[in-house]
């Protein structure tokens, strides 16, 4: 059996799939984290699964994330539908119930967040509320695994003897109603055919959304006669087509509402939220707020307890490293592999690795503030500076994002509602620094040439630096090649919350074995063939002279290209930012295991560090990045112009 996990964005679909199934999906207190659909098997429960699909209000196709879930409804037509509710916001979270439950597919309604409306002091007449929408309804709280087994067990009851909703009709009469019924009756042969949910489609069709038209065969006689349907409704209602049913719908929840729930005396949350909201989203203090939070953040992690960390892991790796290389040495092991141990082991993939530290530090302050309902008030803020670009703030999540790992980013953008947008913001992603580009950065200014306050600044003249440049791009870009206007900013505020420690370990716990697994992975590799080109020369011979060896043959070949970067002609320089094309971290692991292990060697100047820093902010993104690009933007040509550009 196959159950869509359907619901509002932020309702808790994420938390509720991870709850029935063990798995440890990202959740964040913040609209559209879920972009793909998910699928995991029921614990406990024999062949029966769910999917977690993207967050919606309505059954349009108007996003990507929207058509995901449409798709999934019809082309996989799943045994069971788990609609998710936020409890505390009923009123716009039935929107989409009174939807769902007309496809006349066997569908159970979870109220979450139940202990959030105890909290308050409200109350469900959850008895009532299942009998006036026709289905069951339970209450649960998915975060702290309330009510679960009940919701299974029911919703499993209701796809086993394919017991469908009961309602589905939630006017009686009016204008409305006299369309609604007009309409199926002239589509009813066709959806009977096709067998599909015959109210669901004549709504859709009073809507105005003509893919139904087309996808019942309806002819030009059938398609204006519905028309006619629809005007006399207009004219009767005195309101347009959307409205009309908006209209109906959000009347029978009033009624639903007032008769089955209790509002709490104060929602303590919200009321909570709106004095903080009075702080940090004020029109004045809002953005210096923001910079000051985010130059908290980086340099928590880039200098005080980053530096800290990582000079602990480090003695570590060293620790390590020296015990290994006594032990082989004293057993006479072929000292070839104790140099390739030595120095592409321990010392590439092992600089990598000490940068550890740094990746989690970054990730765990960027899901603090996404976890708390931050960042969405950031998004909030951005949008009106972000409009004088072309951008708008739902743009604004992606590019933070992208301060952790383009990857995600990009993803992301799957979010946006218009091409012109997505685009866009695609273009901006590249120029920000995500962490492993900020590892480079740390690793180069620590070399010795700067002081700790210089290093800072250098960071952050970099970041800066990346942002300018991106902003300039994107508003050259919204003014020329994608002219119009970005679309109308709409995101739900979520409260504040503490963060779930639960759910900001998972995340640091996945960030870190990524990185450790790239590591010795990608990164191994990478250095391997790096060693190997840097100790045998053009005929295979081992060699101790780097200018005789293969590296060195081809770094003198392409040195020319690449002088301008940093005014050397060094040959490790060019291998260096050739492995980076792989993994940003190979920059480091390369010039670690060609440096000896200092940068200064390589980059003795202060312009050569600024040149070399400036090149790998703003050169090609690495791979993983590309084929991201690659699969949302569903172009070869484009993706190659973004990697040459
Ligand atoms: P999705 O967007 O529907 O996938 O929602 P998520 O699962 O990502 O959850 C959104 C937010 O609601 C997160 O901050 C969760 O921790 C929180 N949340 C989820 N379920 C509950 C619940 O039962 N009670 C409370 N208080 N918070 C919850
Ligand atoms: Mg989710």
């Amino acid at each position: 059996m196959i159950f869509a996990l359907i619901g509002n964005q932020n309702s808790g679909k994420t938390t509720l799939f991870n709850a029935l199934t063990g798995a440890n999906q990202h959740v964040g207190n913040f609209p559209g984290v879920t972009v793909e659909q998910k699928v995991g098997e029921v614990k406990n429960v024999k062949d029966c699964k769910v999917v977690d699909l993207p967050g919606l209000y309505s059954i349009r196709a108007y996003s990507e994330e929207e058509i995901i879930t449409r798709d999934f409804i019809f082309n996989q037509k799943p045994d069971g539908i788990i609609n998710i509710v936020d409890a505390t916001n009923l009123e716009r979270n039935l929107y989409l119930t009174l939807q769902l439950i007309t496809l006349k597919i066997p569908t159970v309604v979870l109220l979450n967040m139940m202990d959030e409306v105890r909290e308050s002091g409200g109350s469900i007449n959850v008895e009532k509320l299942s009998n006036q929408l026709g289905v069951p309804v339970i209450p649960i709280s998915a975060i702290k695994n309330e009510g679960i087994s009940e919701a299974v067990s029911t919703a499993i009851n209701v796809a086993k003897n394919k017991i469908l909703p009961k309602k589905v009709d939630f006017c009686d009469y009016g204008p409305v109603h006299r369309c609604i019924h007009s309409v199926i009756h002239i589509i009813e042969d066709h959806a009977d055919n096709l067998n599909v949910a015959k109210r669901f489609v004549a709504t859709k069709l009073i809507e105005g959304e003509s893919q139904y038209a087309d996808m019942l065969g309806l002819n030009t006689n059938e398609r204006e006669l519905i028309e006619h349907n629809v005007i006399e409704m207009e004219t009767e209602s005195g309101l347009d087509r959307n409205s009309a049913i908006a209209d109906m719908r959000y009347t029978f929840i009033e009624k639903l509402c007032k008769d089955c729930v209790i509002k709490g005396e104060n929602n303590k949350k919200s009321v909570k939220s709106q004095k903080i909201d009075k702080v940090l989203t004020n029109k004045f203090f809002a953005i210096p707020i923001f910079v000051l939070i985010m130059a908290g953040v980086f340099s928590l992690t880039f200098q005080f307890l980053g530096v800290w960390l990582q000079e602990l892991l480090d003695l570590g790796i060293t620790f390590i490293s020296d015990v290994t290389l006594n032990f082989l040495r004293s057993n006479n092991v072929n000292y070839r592999i104790c140099a390739f141990l030595e120095e592409g082991v321990f010392g590439g993939v092992g600089a990598v690795i000490s940068l550890l530290p740094y990746i989690v530090l970054l990730f765990l302050f960027l899901s603090l503030l996404e976890d708390s309902g931050y960042m969405a008030r950031i998004a909030f803020i951005m949008d009106k500076p972000l409009r004088k670009i072309g951008l708008s703030g739902r743009s604004f999540v992606s590019i933070l994002m992208g301060f952790g790992c383009s990857v995600p980013a990009v993803m992301s953008t799957r979010t946006l509602t218009s091409k012109r947008d997505k685009k866009l913001t695609i273009l901006m992603i590249p120029f920000i620094s995500c962490s492993v580009k900020a590892l480079v950065y740390t690793a180069v200014v620590s070399c010795g040439l700067f002081s700790p306050l210089m290093q800072i600044l250098i960071i952050l003249f970099l970041y800066a630096f990346g942002i300018i440049l991106g902003v300039l791009n994107v508003a050259i870009a919204s003014k020329t090649l994608f002219k119009g206007n970005p679309i109308p900013f709409v995101m739900e505020l979520p409260n504040y919350r503490m963060p779930s420690l639960k759910s900001v370990a998972i995340l640091m716990w996945e960030k870190a074995s990524d990185f450790i697994k790239k590591a010795f992975s990608v990164i191994f590799i990478a250095t391997l063939i790096i060693w190997v080109l840097n100790s045998y020369d053009i005929r295979l011979n081992f060699t101790e002279n780097p200018s005789e060896s293969l590296l060195g043959e081809i770094g003198n070949l392409l040195a020319p290209i690449f002088y301008p970067v940093t005014g050397s002609n060094d040959g490790r320089i060019v291998a260096s930012l050739i492995a980076g094309f792989a993994a940003k971290e190979a920059v480091i692991s390369t010039l670690s295991l060609l440096g000896a292990t200092n940068i200064i060697d390589i980059l003795p100047t202060i312009p050569s560090v600024l040149g070399f820093l400036t090149f790998v902010l703003l050169y090609t993104p690495c791979v993983a990045t590309i084929s991201a690009l690659k699969r949302e933007l569903k172009s070869g040509y484009k993706t190659l112009l973004i990697v040459i550009y």
